[in-house]
């Protein structure tokens, strides 16, 4: 666990390092939770919010994007159940000073008891060699059920908890569990309150005349106050999607694990309306259509799983999230929910507005079902490097980081070093990329020797060097090296562009996932 913290660390000072990622205002000592992409971190989210855009709009002709405003009317957010419901219960610790979320720490003890039943299943593991029978191992081990049952039961305790909204408890079992701040070790606890994460912010000029609006906290409002605009403009008919990426802000009580939980970020969601009674259905397809797109970046299918809800909230038949296999376990990257009506009911509701569709075959008009996918583009950004990060060992005794970056997510594609800055070397590298600029993200690099090049361009997971030589003078080749395998062989000027361009589109990315 030691050595993943270790790793996460590096990943962290690795973006900053190499221009992806920088603290907010960082020479005012940053801003808690939010965080600037400079300038490779941008073109690498910028590759992913592509490959998530194209896959919608380019690869559905049901699919549609809209891009809405961030403020909408504040009405939106009552009719949704944010003013009422979108809290975290919240509890100080008196001595330290430091605020936590209830539920966090309670399932950090859950954390803690799996960890408890692992490390006695790796010491019999050790033990019994290869005649080790886990699943009769977990079942029989008294240790083991006794750290299950003791799980098993807070766990009960919790989800009670959590569905009555039963403040009072939640701090009961914090108390029974004997959880300790972790920065002052004591247990002097506040009482648990509910805390909304929408922040607030006034429009109009004057204090009077002024009214209360939030940022919004989810970009799919608004996609449900479009619904009809889209469906009637764009003569949609059912199922169809609308899709839309854009800034969400929550005032996150606990900020932690870098860009994964922070107080700006930003979404890619795609909400699908469909006949009702097919929604479990279209569930099912979604959750297939997705999952294929995360697989196809080639991260290993082992690092990806399904956690389905066990709790639903009130308006959903269905909910799962894809977790993917950060340094610091498997966290939730994606949800994909079934939300009923709810959403387009309730905008009806509170706008009095008639929000439904004519279905031309059966003659009849109902509120569409809604399936919706909703990916942060920052926790994919991180999972793209967490899993990109690697160190390697160069069989010349050197070592190396390089990040294996997709090469269609990749900052740069391609980045051209003359070996001198003499004899018309640096002039014809420049013609090179002047060529294939239209094309693909190039990059000129002079400075330093060729190996001192091929290091920066691996640390920012550039998939392709060119490097022009004497030889180029006379014969217009060049050598072509490869960021992974680091091998180089001579290729003609006039092929590179066939060579790499199909590596490195987004389109190759969406030939896999459109078999
Ligand atoms: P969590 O349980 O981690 O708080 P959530 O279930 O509240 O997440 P959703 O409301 O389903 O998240 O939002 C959809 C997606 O938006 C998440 O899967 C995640 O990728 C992203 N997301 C949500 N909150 C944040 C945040 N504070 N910072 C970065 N990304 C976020």
């Amino acid at each position: 666990m030691a050595q993943q913290e270790d790793v996460f660390k590096k990943i962290v000072s690795h973006c900053k390092e190499y221009g992806f990622v920088f603290p907010s205002s960082e020479i005012y000592d940053g801003l808690g939770a939010v965080y600037d992409y400079g300038q490779n971190g941008v073109e690498l989210k910028n590759n992913i919010k592509q490959y998530w855009w194209q896959s919608m709009v380019l690869l559905h002709e049901n699919i549609v994007g809209i891009d809405a405003a961030i403020f909408m009317h504040p009405t939106t957010w009552k009719a949704s159940g944010h003013v009422d419901a979108f809290n975290d219960p919240l509890i100080d610790n008196r001595d330290s000073k430091k605020r936590y979320r209830a539920d966090v720490l309670i399932e950090d003890q859950l954390a803690k008891y799996d960890e408890k039943i692992q490390k006695e299943v790796e010491k019999a593991r050790k033990r019994f060699g290869e005649a080790f029978d886990e699943e009769q191992f977990r079942t029989t081990n008294a240790r083991v059920l006794e750290h299950q049952q003791k799980r098993d039961a807070l766990h009960e305790r919790f989800s009670k908890a959590l569905n009555d909204n039963n403040l009072e408890e939640l701090r009961q079992i914090i108390l029974d569990e004997g959880i300790v701040c972790p920065i002052s070790g004591t247990r002097n606890w506040t009482e648990v309150r509910q805390f909304n994460l929408m922040f607030k912010t006034e429009v109009g000029s004057t204090a009077d005349g002024a009214s209360t609006i939030y940022l919004r906290p989810e970009t799919a409002q608004g996609i449900f106050v479009n619904y009809l605009n889209v469906q009637k403009t764009g003569r949609m008919k059912l199922p169809f999607g609308i899709a839309q990426i854009g800034k969400a802000f929550r005032n996150e009580i606990v900020a932690r694990q870098f860009i994964f939980r922070m107080r700006e970020f930003e979404q890619m969601e795609m909400q699908f309306f469909v006949k009702p009674g097919t929604e479990l259905d279209w569930f099912q397809k979604w959750k297939q259509t997705r999952m294929a797109w995360h697989q196809a970046l080639g991260f290993g299918a082992e690092n990806y799983r399904f956690h389905d809800h066990d709790k639903l909230a009130h308006y959903a038949n269905a909910a799962t999230d894809i977790e993917f296999h950060m340094p610091f376990g498997f966290k939730e990257v994606e949800g994909i929910h079934s939300r009923t009506n709810f959403d387009l009911s309730q905008h009806a509701k509170y706008s009095g507005k008639k929000i439904e569709y004519f279905d031309p075959e059966t003659n009849e008009s109902y509120t569409p079902f809604v399936i919706e996918t909703s990916i942060g583009v920052d926790r994919m950004f991180l999972s793209v490097m967490c899993h990109s990060y690697c160190e390697e060992q160069l069989p010349n005794g050197e070592s190396r980081v390089v990040l294996k970056l997709p090469a269609a997510l990749a900052p740069v594609k391609l980045a051209v070093f003359p070996l001198t800055k003499k004899d018309g070397l640096p002039e014809k590298a420049q013609e090179i990329i002047k060529d294939l600029r239209f094309h693909f993200n190039c990059k000129y690099e002079e400075k330093d020797q060729i190996g001192k090049r091929y290091r920066r361009m691996d640390a920012i997971g550039c998939p392709y060097c060119v490097t022009v030589d004497q030889q180029t003078m006379e014969d217009n080749t060049v050598t072509l090296r490869d960021r992974d395998t680091m091998e180089q062989h001579r290729v003609n000027i006039a092929d590179l562009r066939s060579i790499i361009e199909d590596k490195v589109s987004i389109t190759s990315l969406l030939k896999k996932i459109d078999k």
